[in-house]
């Protein structure tokens, strides 16, 4: 049966799976949803004797459902190979009482690699699928780790070009320059004087602009997204906490059918929305960890019910989650709502006129199996410190952020026993001044690069491929532009006058 996906904000537009990884967005900046989560139609002892690939098809062929076993294969053994320098793909650790998932052995040292390494061969198999003559431009505003992972995802891919705004002083000297050295032929990076919001804002507009398209249209361009609001980013997401879970079975510490907590670090809520589509798909959730930074919209929204964006914007060192418009929210709210895009839209609206919306006691019901809190940037720093002196692993500040969270969680819980998952989402080597100077102040001291060597001394870890990539790489992209000549920075990277 073939799954339709729908607007969450008009109930008549539906699309294949093929067609919403095409098209990213709705109209009228609707998000795609499926009707229905189908169960998975395999045991979860039979997925723990599965690889990480093998879990992979099983969880993708019940969501991307217009795409043959032989094309999602496809897509599958060209994402997961060797770009990977974990043959696990995703090794799960014991530590600080949680099972780790290390989510960032892809080619840019963050999880975004899991679905962007994808995203490409499902992209293009989608335009095949779907007679489309169009070359593809996928524009991506990042809030850093987004950016480098689908510039490495698309760079070269025939058919597609990729544009990429990142907030010019909201990222960390690693992924910045991650960026501005890629050497895709197809690829576009600038900078923009705002911060996250105001490039995912930007982008959004892009999508909406029909004059815009009309014009790309006639020199043979459309556009598509690399964001998780793409169900393409989604979809690989859910595959790594069913592979979690199972890894958890065939180590003996669950049993098939126990529940288990996740707690996930978050920005734009794709990654922790991912995980509950896994346990719509039957993996068994006592509770989902929503953890934030010191841009705490999503604990604020947990606790009260209200989601408001009016406050200041944080700079934090955790710059993948310094987001006040968390998108993939939108997923959530409208399936809380019932499935109902008119009230969806309704509250939608209201966020872009006042910057806030409350949901309904009824809405609110349905939240119960999440739980939010947040870290400072003091208590992160704190994280770091204090898991290394237990046992000497290294994490970066965005998983620290999950960890004192988890902290958090165990306290106000009474020390919920479940066996938990902990979605790592970067190499500390990606954020390595802030890591290193959590461990000890006088690293502060140190340049970027000796910190990078610091690193590799007290966590033992071999440094990775990305670090090595951009120690000497030249800076090819040097646009700096303001979030009003988003479109017009577009148009002159594809020759368009
Ligand atoms: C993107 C990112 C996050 C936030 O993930 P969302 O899916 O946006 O919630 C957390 N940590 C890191 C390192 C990231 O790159």
């Amino acid at each position: 049966m073939e799954l339709v996906y729908r607007s969450t904000r008009n109930a008549q537009e539906t699309a294949t799976a093929s067609e919403a990884i095409l098209k990213g967005l709705a109209n009228e900046g609707g998000l795609f949803v499926p009707d229905q989560i189908p169960a998975l139609d395999v045991s979860f002892d039979e997925l723990a004797k599965m690889d990480y690939k093998g879990v992979a098809y099983e969880v993708m062929k019940l969501m991307l459902t217009d795409f043959t076993e032989d094309e999602l294969k496809a897509c599958i053994n060209g994402a997961y190979d060797a770009k990977f320098d974990d043959e696990l793909f995703v090794p799960v650790k014991y530590h600080h009482g949680a099972y780790i998932m290390e989510l960032f052995h892809g080619k840019t040292i963050a999880f975004k690699d899991m679905a962007l390494s994808i995203l490409p061969y499902l992209m293009t198999t989608a335009a095949k699928k779907n007679n489309i003559n169009n070359d593809i431009v996928i524009l991506t505003a990042t809030s850093g780790d987004t950016g480098k992972a689908a510039l490495a995802g698309f760079a070269d891919v025939p058919g597609t070009k990729i544009a990429v705004f990142y907030p010019k002083n909201g990222v960390s000297p690693v992924q910045e320059k991650q960026m501005v050295t890629e050497r895709g032929k197809n690829t576009f990076v600038a900078g923009i004087t705002g911060n996250f919001d105001d490039a995912q804002t930007g982008v959004k507009k892009m999508f909406q602009d029909k004059e815009l398209a009309a014009e790309l249209s006639a020199a043979g361009y459309q556009f598509s997204s690399a964001n998780s609001i793409n169900i393409g980013r989604l979809v690989p997401q859910m595959v790594y906490y069913v592979y979690g879970y199972t890894r958890l079975i065939a180590a003996g510490k669950i049993k098939a059918g126990d529940k288990i907590n996740v707690v996930v670090p978050t920005g734009n809520f794709g990654n922790i929305l991912a995980s509950y589509y896994a346990s719509l798909m039957g993996m068994p959730v006592n509770k989902f960890i929503c953890a934030s930074n010191d841009n705490k919209v999503l604990y604020d929204f947990f606790t009260t019910g209200t989601y408001d964006r009016n406050r200041d914007f944080i700079l934090t060192t955790s710059p993948s989650m310094d987001i006040l418009i968390s998108s993939n929210l939108e997923r959530l709210i409208y399936r809380i709502a019932g499935n109902d895009a008119e009230k969806n839209a309704a509250l939608m609206k209201e966020l872009n006129e006042t910057g806030k919306y409350t949901i309904t006691d009824e809405m609110k019901k349905n939240l119960d199996c999440f739980y939010g809190n947040f870290a400072s940037t003091d208590e992160v720093a704190a994280e770091i410190k204090a898991v290394y002196d237990e046992d000497g692993y290294v994490m970066d500040t965005h998983t620290a952020v999950a960890a004192a969270v988890y902290d958090a969680y165990k306290k106000d819980s009474g020390d919920d026993e479940t066996p938990t998952l902990l979605a790592s989402t970067a190499s500390p080597y990606k954020f390595a001044r802030s890591v290193m100077t959590a461990l000890d102040a006088d690293y502060d001291k140190q340049t970027d690069f000796e910190l990078i060597d610091s690193l590799k001394k007290v966590s033992g870890v071999a440094i990775p491929q990305a670090i090595e990539d951009i120690r000497s790489a030249e800076v090819l992209h040097k646009t700096v532009c303001d979030k009003e000549d988003m479109p017009a920075v577009v148009k002159s990277f594809l020759d368009i006058q």
